[in-house]
C-alpha cells in the first residue's frame, strides 16, 4: 500500500490530488506534493465562491500529522484568484489557511492531545514546539467559539500566560461559572486590542449578560473590562495578589541576605526562603523552629513577613466596610515601613481599593469557586477543556 493511497483514504479533498510522496533532504521528513485537480476552479478565500485564476504564489509547506517518526509536509503552490467581489485574493484550501503553518488536521490532532496532556508535554511527545501547540489550541478554541451557540455566560476570568522564556504573552479567557469551567478564548499578547478581540467574538449581547469578571491587576485588562463589561462586578484575583505579595517578600529577603553577607554579618537568612514564604501551618517542624528563631531579630525580612501574614486576615472579613477599614489601616502601616517592595504593594492595593472590595460583594452573590477565581490548579484543568465535544478531522 502506498502513502498516497492512505492519504486519499483519510484526507481526501475534492478539487485537489496528491501527486507524489518522497523523503525530504534530511531523510527525517516526508514531503507530499499536492496539485489542483485538472479543470477544477479555485475558490476565493473571501466569499468562498469559485473564481477565475490569477497567478501562483511560491510553494509552501503545511505540516501534517507525523507518521512513524517522520515529519510530514504537504507542499502546495497556492493560487490567487481574480474574484468579482473581492478582487485579487489568495485561494481557499480545505486543509489549512494562510495564517497557520500547520495543516488543519494536524492542529486538531495536537489540540486533542492537549486536552489530555499539558501543552509542554504535547509539544515534546510530537517533536513540535510549545508555540505550535498553543497555535493549534488557539485555532480550535476560536473555531469552536464561531461554530457553537454560547448560552449565557455568567462569570469569566481573564489571565495571562508567559511563554518563550517570558518574552511573550498570551491572554486566556475562561468561563468560570459554577459547574462549567472551560477555556473560551486564546489571544496573542496581553494588550487592550488583544483582549477586546474576545468581546468582539462573543458580541455585545452576550457580553451584556456577564455578571462577574475576575482578573489580575494588569491595566489593559482593567480598561477593557470597564469599557466592555461595565455592568459586571469586577473582582481581582486573590491568588494573584497573594503571589505578588510573596514575590515582594522574596525580593526583600534576597536583597537583605546579600547585604548582610557583604557587611560581614552571620548568614541569618540562609535557607530561610520557605520559612517566610509558606503559610505557617504548612511549615515542617524544623522550618517552624527556624522561623521562631528568625522572628527574634529586627530584620526587614521579618517585618515584611509580619506584614504579609497580617494581610491574610483581609480575606476573612464578611463585610466590605470592615474589610475596607482593615485595608486602609494595613496600607498606612506598610507605607511607613520603609521597605520599598512592600510599600509598592501597598500603593497598588490602595489604587485598586474598590475592585479589591468587590471580592466581598461577589462572595455574597455567587459561589466561592468563582470568587476564588483563577488559582493555578483550576487554570490547568480549564485549559484542557474547550467545551467542544465534536472535533473531527
Ligand atoms: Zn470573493
Amino acid at each position: 500500500m502506498e502513502l498516497i493511497t492512505i492519504l486519499n483514504h483519510c484526507h481526501r479533498h475534492r478539487g485537489f490530488v496528491y501527486q507524489q510522496a518522497r523523503f525530504g533532504g534530511d531523510k527525517k521528513s516526508i514531503e507530499v506534493d499536492v496539485r489542483p485537480r485538472e479543470g477544477s476552479a479555485a475558490v476565493c478565500s473571501g466569499c468562498h465562491q469559485p473564481a477565475p485564476g490569477y497567478d501562483h504564489l511560491p510553494q509552501r509547506c503545511f505540516e501534517f500529522i507525523p507518521l512513524w517518526g517522520f515529519l510530514v509536509f504537504l507542499r502546495y503552490r497556492m493560487r490567487r484568484v481574480d474574484c468579482r467581489n473581492c478582487g485579487v485574493v489568495v485561494e481557499e484550501v480545505p486543509w489549512g489557511d494562510g495564517k497557520h503553518q500547520l495543516a488543519r488536521a494536524y492542529m486538531l490532532f495536537l489540540a486533542r492531545w492537549a486536552r489530555k496532556l499539558s501543552w509542554k508535554e504535547t509539544a515534546e511527545a510530537f517533536h513540535t514546539s510549545w508555540d505550535q501547540v498553543c497555535d493549534a489550541v488557539e485555532y480550535v478554541v476560536g473555531w469552536g467559539l464561531e461554530h457553537r451557540t454560547l448560552e449565557s455566560i455568567r462569570a469569566i476570568g481573564v489571565d495571562e500566560i508567559q511563554y518563550a522564556k517570558g518574552h511573550k504573552y498570551l491572554t486566556l479567557v475562561y468561563q468560570i461559572d459554577q459547574g462549567l469551567t472551560r477555556l473560551l478564548w486564546v489571544g496573542k499578547e496581553r494588550t487592550i486590542e488583544s483582549f477586546q478581540g474576545f468581546f468582539t467574538v462573543i458580541g455585545e449581547q452576550l457580553a451584556a449578560q456577564i455578571e462577574f469578571v475576575c482578573s489580575d491587576m494588569w491595566q489593559p485588562y482593567l480598561d477593557v473590562i470597564r469599557e466592555r463589561c461595565s455592568q459586571a462586578l469586577h473582582i481581582l484575583d486573590r491568588f494573584h495578589i497573594v503571589a505578588k505579595m510573596n514575590k515582594a517578600l522574596d525580593d526583600v529577603r534576597a536583597a537583605e541576605s546579600r547585604q548582610m553577607a557583604q557587611d560581614g554579618y552571620p548568614p541569618l537568612l540562609k535557607k530561610s526562603r520557605w520559612c517566610v514564604l509558606k503559610r505557617e501551618e504548612n511549615l515542617t517542624s524544623q522550618q517552624k523552629f527556624r522561623l521562631r528563631d528568625l522572628l527574634r531579630y529586627n530584620l526587614q525580612t521579618v517585618r515584611a513577613y509580619l506584614l504579609k501574614e497580617d494581610f491574610q486576615q483581609f480575606w476573612e472579613y464578611n463585610s466590605p466596610t470592615w474589610a475596607g477599614m482593615f485595608l486602609d489601616f494595613w496600607c498606612q502601616q506598610t507605607l511607613r515601613s520603609r521597605i520599598a517592595p512592600m510599600k509598592k504593594i501597598a500603593r497598588t492595593l490602595r489604587a485598586h481599593r474598590e475592585l479589591l472590595l468587590n471580592y466581598f460583594k461577589a462572595r455574597k452573590q455567587i459561589s466561592s469557586g468563582v470568587v476564588e477565581g483563577l488559582n493555578n490548579k483550576a487554570k490547568v484543568t480549564m485549559r484542557r477543556s474547550y467545551g467542544l465535544s465534536l472535533i473531527h478531522i
